[in-house]
């Protein structure tokens, strides 16, 4: 168990708060999607009850070490001081500048700043400025972060999978690092389906990349009832199975190991789609879908047509799944069922995401992570429905997996 803000003692402290507001801005950089910052809302507010000041640090987007005005963590200043109705205190546009050191030094007990994007320095990401691996310099920027404040609070989960100077390099110099209530609820709820699950359990993984999610699948054979594979990644299961795909996404690094888990003694954990939305290879391009195009419905789980792939889950498919997430006690979602973002092919993965809330309000326990599957979710409205919005798409995946997290493995244990 981790040690977390409750079994320490902040006041009068100067805290630098890890928190993730890598969040969607729109072109006049307002806010378009604030479920990360409204979900650091309860540590900021018990640290400033406590009498602590707060530097909070964050990243946003990939600038990858330069200064780019539209990645300027500003507009979300100001949007966190109208949530939590104080002044969020900006001081210019570098973390670790004189300028900003001087704020940060004047901060009072109960005041609170967010530092520019860390990420405008190469060295946050544990690089040097030619974009090659530099542990010692991430380190030394660790040591800048650190001379601001006295205390670290863990609260960015969706970092935790990356050794970053604010994840692992500033532990080295603050040792007094906890983890705030946003990370321990997320290891929690995730903790919960890996030691606890209620049976059955289903674990549902769609989208194109199938490397991650064969490690969690590895990970939970052991613990889950079944898995329901969609998206594209369901191609190479059933292409491994000698069934053809057409023109459909297939992972070809990824054949053999597919082949095995189907193989195995659990094939019948596996339940991968019957039928299937395709359309013509001419209107898939640069993995984009052209507006309005024509679509068939295949009748079983192959593709014949070399010019046609696959984009969402058919309705075959959809009824197959619901059944089992009905009777599914926990549930586990990560990844798009088909190419969501385009209106047409979404219906498999709304289905599932109402499916998923149903299956919730009649009293299954469901954890949804991946940042397409959570966009899902809101795009069906069905958000509050779900029990743990993970709000790491590669942590939790990671987490699921049984990857040991490196800035979670740096924050010390109660002992
Ligand atoms: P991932 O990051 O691995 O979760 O993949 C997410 C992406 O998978 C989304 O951008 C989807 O558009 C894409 N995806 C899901 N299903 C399909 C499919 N059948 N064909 C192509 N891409 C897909």
């Amino acid at each position: 168990m981790k040690k977390t803000l409750r079994d320490i003692c902040i006041k009068n402290k100067k805290v630098l708060l890890r928190v993730d507001y890598n969040v969607p801005l729109d072109k006049h950089l307002e806010v378009l999607d604030d479920e990360r910052i409204i979900r650091t809302v309860p540590t900021i507010q018990y640290i400033l009850r406590q009498g602590a000041s707060i530097i909070l640090m964050s990243h946003l987007g990939r600038p990858k070490g330069h200064f780019i005005p539209s990645m300027s963590l500003y507009p979300v200043a100001k949007y966190l001081s109208k949530i939590l109705n104080i002044d969020v205190k900006f001081f210019g546009n570098d973390c670790i500048s004189n300028e900003t050191k001087q704020g940060v030094s004047q901060l009072q007990p109960g005041e609170i700043c967010l530092l520019e994007n860390l990420r405008f320095h190469c060295e946050e990401e544990g690089k040097n400025s030619l974009g090659e691996k530099d542990t010692s310099a991430m380190y030394k920027f660790a040591q800048q972060l650190a001379t601001m404040g006295t205390v670290f609070v863990q609260d960015a989960f969706g970092v935790l999978h990356r050794e970053h100077a604010s994840t692992v390099g500033i532990v080295r110099y603050i040792s007094n690092a906890v983890v705030g209530f946003l990370v321990e609820n997320e290891l929690k709820c995730l903790s919960k389906v890996i030691t606890n699950p209620l049976h059955p359990f289903l674990l549902i993984l769609g989208g194109a990349k199938v490397t991650d999610k064969i490690k969690v699948i590895h990970n939970l054979v052991n613990k889950v009832s079944h898995i329901a594979l969609g998206g594209a990644m369901a191609y190479t299961f059933l292409f491994s199975q000698g069934i053809q795909m057409g023109h459909s996404i297939v992972d070809n690094d990824q054949l053999q190991l597919a082949k095995d888990l189907l193989r195995n003694e659990q094939h019948k954990l596996f339940i991968l789609p019957i039928d299937h939305v395709i359309i013509s290879k001419n209107n898939f391009i640069d993995g984009k879908i052209t507006d309005n195009c024509q679509f068939i419905i295949t009748k079983d789980n192959m593709i014949y047509d070399k010019f046609m792939l696959g984009v969402d889950i058919g309705p075959r498919t959809v009824n197959l799944f619901t059944k089992f997430i009905n009777l599914a006690k926990t549930i586990v979602w990560n990844g798009p069922l088909g190419v969501f973002e385009s209106n047409q092919f979404s219906k498999g993965t709304t289905a599932i995401a109402k499916a998923i809330a149903q299956a919730t309000r009649n009293g299954a326990f469901s954890i949804i992570g991946g940042g397409d599957s959570v966009a899902a979710v809101k795009q069906a409205n069905v958000n509050k429905d779900i029990s743990h919005i993970s709000t790491g798409g590669g942590a939790s995946l990671a987490f699921l997996s049984g990857t040991k997290l490196p800035g979670l493995q740096v924050l010390p244990n109660i002992i």
